[in-house]
């Protein structure tokens, strides 16, 4: 009923352009598809399958950093690696997101005492979303998914009252 007055005849809708293009932001998160360790296991190759069906949130694995909006990091995250990893998030457009996915990337986890591991990605690149648990399971990334999409609407949000005074 309320899409019918909203598009009938005599109707008018104003939007700015840039909450259409948060809108479409917020539902095609695009996440880059590489693993650094076994949460690669169940973050992204199970994450992916048809199970979850991460494809009706309009969340789609890309090859290439160059397409990705997200880069989630999946695993251990070593010295040797930190270069690799700030790398291809800095390939990656604006605007960009991180989720740190499990105890190893988020804070080094189990292996936090060795002396090659970095504790925690943030310490590389700048995290939105940190996901708990060894290895997380899929729907607690999905849930990371929501709650990024809800702090791209508040960015949005923010930027307009800015804008208005
Ligand atoms: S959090 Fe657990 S499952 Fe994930 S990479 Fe570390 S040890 Fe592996």
């Amino acid at each position: 009923m309320a899409i019918e007055r909203l598009t009938g005849e005599h109707s008018m809708l104003f939007v700015r352009s840039e909450q259409l293009f948060d809108l479409a932001r917020r539902h095609s998160l695009w996440y880059l598809s590489f693993g650094i360790a076994c949460c690669a296991i169940e973050g992204l190759m199970s994450t992916s399958g048809p199970r979850f069906d991460f494809d009706r949130m309009g969340v789609f694995p890309r090859s290439s950093p160059r397409q990705v909006d997200v880069m989630i990091v999946a695993g251990t995250v070593n010295k040797k690696m930190a270069e690799t990893v700030k790398r291809l998030y800095d390939q990656m457009p604006e605007p960009k997101w991180v989720i740190a996915m499990g105890s190893c990337a988020s804070t080094g986890g189990p292996f936090r005492e060795y002396p090659n591991v970095v504790l925690g990605v943030d310490k590389i690149v700048p995290v939105d979303v940190y996901v708990p648990g060894c290895p997380p399971r899929p729907e607690s990334v999905q849930y990371a998914f929501i709650q990024l999409q809800k702090k791209i609407a508040k960015r949005t949000e923010e930027r307009l009252a800015a804008r208005n005074g």
